[in-house]
């Protein structure tokens, strides 16, 4: 892939002047206008901007989740709007882990069952696959909840859980959206702390959507989304 730092360092994603807009009513709903960036492997990213201004647009557009309007979104040399929704499906399977606000656990599985949950859609044997679901949850510090229902669980546990869903496939990319969002602080500085630690000694590429300013203070660097458009990145000092 080329380079387009001139540092030497590989982009694992690149937003080729990404549009997107919705349809409703007969009306076009413009979201995002001409997004054109690159990130890194092993960068963490901050995405901030207020609420409406498209974090959540622009982060499924990378995660597969959803097909720009215009441009192309190309990650590890791939450009996703070429795959059908089979080959997408698979993509995204082996390449993103995602991270939701709510944590989107399976009430009726344990932790280890909604952990080994990713792997069903592999071909590895059983016991592989709970061998590996609970080195993911020891991973996250939760190797003593393993037996444990989502309603047994607190906050900061349930999105530790999420995050070991997340890493059990051993994603590329891992895309978090407002992670932290419902945790009291203790718990967030917990989660941003584990998400730090994937970043690095897993090497994970890590993209968060947040509006917490602590939060994005977490990642490398920050840019802001407002009215369609990306702000220059923010490094932070470390
Ligand atoms: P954020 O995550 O920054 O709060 P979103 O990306 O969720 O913002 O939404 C950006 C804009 O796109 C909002 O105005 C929202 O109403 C609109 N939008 C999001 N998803 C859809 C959709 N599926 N259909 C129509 N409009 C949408
Ligand atoms: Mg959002």
């Amino acid at each position: 892939m080329s380079d387009v730092t001139g540092t030497g360092d590989e982009v694992v994603i690149h937003l080729n002047h990404v549009g997107k807009h919705y349809v409703r009513g007969g009306e076009i709903v413009p979201v995002l206008a001409d997004i054109h960036f690159d990130i890194l492997r092993g960068d963490f990213l901050a995405l901030m901007g207020p609420s409406g201004s498209g974090k959540s647009t622009l982060l499924n557009l990378i995660a597969g989740l959803d097909q720009p309007s215009s441009g192309q979104v190309i990650i590890d040399g791939v450009d996703i709007g070429e795959l059908d929704d089979t080959a997408l499906a698979d993509w995204r399977a082996a390449n993103i882990g995602f991270i939701f606000q709510f944590y989107n656990l399976m009430p009726v599985l344990s932790a280890l069952e909604n952990v080994e949950l990713p792997l069903q859609l592999t071909n590895l044997p059983a016991r592989e696959r709970r061998e590996r679901a609970l080195t993911a949850l020891e991973l996250v510090g939760l190797g003593d909840r393993v037996k444990h229902y989502p309603s047994e669980l607190s906050g900061g546990q349930l999105q530790r859980v999420a995050i070991a869903r997340a890493i059990v496939s051993d994603p590329t990319l891992l895309v978090a959206d407002e992670p932290t969002g419902d945790l009291d602080r203790k718990s967030g500085e917990e989660v941003l702390a584990l998400m730090q630690r994937l970043n690095e000694t897993l090497g994970k590429t890590i993209i968060m959507v947040t509006h917490d300013q602590k939060a994005a203070d977490a990642a490398h660097a920050v840019r802001h989304l407002e009215k369609g458009e990306l702000s220059a990145l923010v490094i932070n000092q470390r």
